[in-house]
């Protein structure tokens, strides 16, 4: 392309000064345009000669002759040239290509010797290309906990176990970037759970319960409780205690009750233990800070447990609430809404889920007051979590 265009100004130039030459006759201007237009031809032959035996530098890619860019990378003039070699696939344990994965990498050579895809290209190069080979994913063996199957009976806030069961253990080959499993083994099967839900049904009592916090919503929450003289208790998520350890340490002194919402607000039916243990000591060890106090409750973040989670929590000694009452406050529904849903569902022992925190709690902060009052006419008392064990036994 640039030699044609080249070609094609040098031609015209030249066409023009032989056409000056024969129109103009008087020999003193003429002189002048020849000097000039023979001064462009032969600048245009010099780049001409330079581009055709200085810029490009005879090669040979794969024994085939070409021309390169001098001083180009030979990186740059494969893939100019679209000759670039390719990775090698990644093969996974059925045989099928990973989307994404490569195998091994594109060799290059100078000359015999490997060359870094940054090599400048010099004349008479020789140089030699290869794709990279496929490869297979590798292969290993490991141990997984498989959970049980949890079977609950009842509907109630409190949780008990009927039925003790466990997770198994299974020895697992597979491919480590497909995740596909070549074969498996079972070292100890696992067994279902059977869990009770129940409520506690003797007095009339309700808990309110709070969950998220605590938050810039909380210290609100607390004039409320206080103001109306009702009790409460928190589900506190480990990661936040610290910037508000103050309001925890108010809601100790007041007796409400404070428990553990893990550290991360993580589903517990979706971890292996070592993470659901830790998640659930940290919070204990943030609230124990701030509080002063051993925390004896869990409620799992969206009521979610699995087979190591309950028995890591029952070796802990810990009581898991669960609710009766969603007042899906979380989906900031109207005050008017979230007083509703409560006031029309009341029963002796229920325990009542809001929230404090993990979002604007506004309208909870509007409905508390309209909620606590409304208990209070039909008859009911409120008391914490642990008030209500305690009224039990
Ligand atoms: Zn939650």
């Amino acid at each position: 392309m640039l030699k044609l265009a080249l070609g094609k100004v040098f031609s015209l130039r030249f066409l023009n000064s032989l056409t000056i030459m024969k129109k103009k006759v008087a020999p003193k201007i003429n002189l002048n345009y020849l000097v000039f237009s023979i001064a462009i031809v032969v600048f245009i032959l010099v780049e001409i000669l330079f581009y055709q035996f200085y810029h490009y530098v005879p090669i040979k890619l794969n024994g085939k002759d070409l021309k390169a860019v001098r001083g180009e990378t030979v990186e740059n003039f494969l893939t100019r040239i679209k000759k670039m070699p390719k990775y090698g696939r990644l093969i996974d344990v059925e045989g099928k290509a990973i989307a994404g994965a490569k195998g091994e990498p594109p060799k290059i050579w100078v000359n015999n010797k490997f060359a870094n895809p940054s090599y400048s290209v010099k004349n008479e190069d020789k140089i030699a290309t290869q794709n990279g080979k496929d490869t297979k994913e590798e292969i290993k063996t490991a141990l997984e906990t498989v959970q049980s199957k949890i079977v609950y009976k009842g509907k109630g806030a409190f949780i008990y176990v009927i039925k003790r069961g466990r997770p198994g253990l299974k020895m697992v080959e597979k491919g480590q970037v497909s995740k596909k499993v070549v074969s498996d083994k079972w070292k100890l099967k696992p067994v279902d759970f059977t869990i009770g839900r129940i409520n506690i049904r003797y007095r009339k009592v309700v808990a309110l319960t709070f969950d998220d916090g605590p938050s810039k919503y909380t210290g609100q929450i607390l004039k409320i409780l206080k103001q109306y003289k009702a009790k409460a208790s928190f589900f506190v998520v480990g990661r936040l205690v610290e910037k508000r350890a103050k309001l925890l340490k108010l809601m100790a002194g007041r007796g409400y009750t404070i428990g553990n919402h893990t550290y991360n607000h993580i589903p517990l039916n979706k971890n292996v233990p070592k993470k659901i243990k830790n998640e659930l000591q940290k919070t204990k060890r943030e609230i124990k800070k701030a509080a002063g106090i051993e925390t004896k409750w869990v409620r799992p973040p969206w009521g979610l447990l699995n087979s190591s989670a309950i028995n890591f929590v029952l070796k802990e000694k810990y009581h898991i609430s669960l609710w009766n009452i969603d007042t899906s406050d979380w989906k900031r529904k109207s005050p008017r809404k979230i007083k509703e849903k409560v006031l029309n569902n009341l029963k002796s022992g229920q325990v009542i889920l809001l929230h404090d925190g993990g979002g604007n709690r506004g309208n909870t902060v509007q409905a508390l007051p309209q909620i606590i009052k409304g208990i209070k006419e039909a008859g009911y008392r409120l008391v914490s979590l642990e008030d209500m064990y305690r009224l039990v036994e």
